[in-house]
């Protein structure tokens, strides 16, 4: 295989594929995008790309464009439920869930697309149903029946990718959480500031508003449930279990059963990680939420997706045989993965309390969080941003050529 006249095909056109996309084209590769949604999936909450994804995103000229279209969140406030605010974490606080290049995912989506689609091929309402391969190629055969030579495969379909299972067959590398999670989007109240606002109810339940920047607010309900209970959720249940939550949570959770009667379309998941033992099976592979979905809990699904797509592209260019920049990549990226998946201690159900004093615990230890003395002794103890920014744990962020 050499660059000149390799034909990659990447399953998935969110974060990981178009950014692996870019890389591989502009390392002289002929790339295929496959997505099987009809249109790109625009949908979701903020997002942000921290520490070296944030670099890779300059190299790739993508500032300008995320800054235009930045929710411009001054941060995040905690609050009880007469909406009292019980602690402030602004943007520049280390803790704070606001980063500099906070974007809606779709406004980023579609960013990527666009920067894509004149070099690359799109191919949309299309997914793989069979993938054969041998010492010269892989034998894709694709949903409408049709078949296709490919020189390598490499899925970035999201944390439940059907590829992922074609190339390795089990489904065990999910590993749930604990917490299930509603995101919508609602329309706009006078209490919706440029703050997000982060409520705590009794019974393990947290909600989360924050404005976006096209004039509505987006809503998330998290709340612990069972294992044994998940696995036996049915999506028609989805709904149900979600407005039941909601039902005496207090504070602004009216809003959400409000817009949810009304048929405001709701995605429902369990929160979990994919630790998967393996990435690559000979001429196929995976990058992004398909091979290690970090959760939402870590913040950090975006910055894994675009470091994987950036270093496993590089890699792809540097090596003649794609087993040794597999395995290159793999060295590079596993402990950077491993890092970003390890969650505190006591995360995620130190921050769900059941009872209402717990509730009151929690938001004391929040305001003792925001405290000027705390953000100076986080400031000093963490690497700058300039530092994050250019490693990789600890290590330099790989240069390529560009
Ligand atoms: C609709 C949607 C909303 C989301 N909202 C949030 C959010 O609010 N907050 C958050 O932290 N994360 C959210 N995520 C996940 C977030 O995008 C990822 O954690 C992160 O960006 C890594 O992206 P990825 O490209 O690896 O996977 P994803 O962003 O999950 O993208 C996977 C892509 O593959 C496509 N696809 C699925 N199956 C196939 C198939 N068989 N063949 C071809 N294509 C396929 C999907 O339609 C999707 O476009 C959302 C994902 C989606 C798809």
């Amino acid at each position: 295989m050499t660059k000149q006249n390799a034909r990659i095909l990447i399953a998935g056109a969110s974060i990981a594929g178009p950014t692996l996309a870019y890389w591989l084209h502009k390392h002289g590769f002929e790339v295929t995008i496959i997505e099987k949604a009809p249109a790109l999936r625009l949908g979701g909450q903020s997002i942000d790309a921290s520490g070296p994804a944030r670099q890779i995103a300059r190299w790739m000229g993508l500032e300008p464009a995320i800054r235009a279209v930045s929710s411009n969140e001054a941060g995040i406030q905690w609050v009880d439920k007469n909406n009292h605010i019980e602690a402030a974490f602004p943007r520049d606080h280390p803790l704070s869930i606001t980063d500099e290049m906070e974007i809606l995912r779709g406004d980023l989506v579609n960013i990527l697309y666009e920067l894509t689609r004149q070099q690359v091929t799109y191919r949309f309402n299309a997914q793989i149903e069979r993938l054969d391969q041998d010492d010269q190629q892989v034998s894709v055969t694709f949903s409408d029946g049709q078949c296709e030579h490919y020189d390598l495969v490499i899925a970035a379909d999201g944390i439940r990718s059907k590829t992922r299972k074609l190339i390795f067959e089990d489904e065990s590398v999910f590993k749930y959480l604990g917490v299930c999670v509603a995101y919508l989007t609602i329309p706009r109240a006078p209490t919706d500031t440029n703050w997000a606002r982060w409520y705590t109810a009794d019974e393990s339940r947290i909600i989360l508003l924050r404005s976006d920047s096209k004039g509505t607010t987006r809503a998330s309900v998290l709340f612990l449930y069972p294992q044994t209970d998940f696995e036996k959720l049915a999506p028609q249940d989805h709904k149900s279990l979600v407005l039941s939550k909601l039902a005496d949570a207090g504070w602004e959770a009216s809003r959400l059963s409000e817009a949810i009667e009304k048929g405001e379309e709701m995605y429902f998941d369990g929160i979990g990680q994919i630790k998967a033992p393996q990435w690559f099976k000979g001429r196929l592979g995976m990058i992004g939420d398909a091979a290690y979905c970090p959760s939402p809990i870590t913040g950090r699904g975006v910055t894994l997706a675009m470091v994987g797509a950036y270093l496993l592209a590089g890699e792809l260019s540097r090596h003649q045989r794609f087993e040794d920049a597999f395995s290159s990549y793999e060295g590079l990226m596993r402990p950077y993965v491993e890092s970003v998946q390890g969650l505190p201690p006591g995360v995620p159900e130190l921050l769900y309390p059941s009872s209402a004093t717990g509730v009151a615990i929690v938001n004391k230890l929040a305001g003792l969080l925001s405290s000027r003395a705390v953000k100076t002794v986080i400031n000093l103890l963490k690497p700058s941003a300039d530092q994050a920014d250019q490693q990789l744990n600890g290590l330099a962020l790989p240069r390529y050529g560009f």
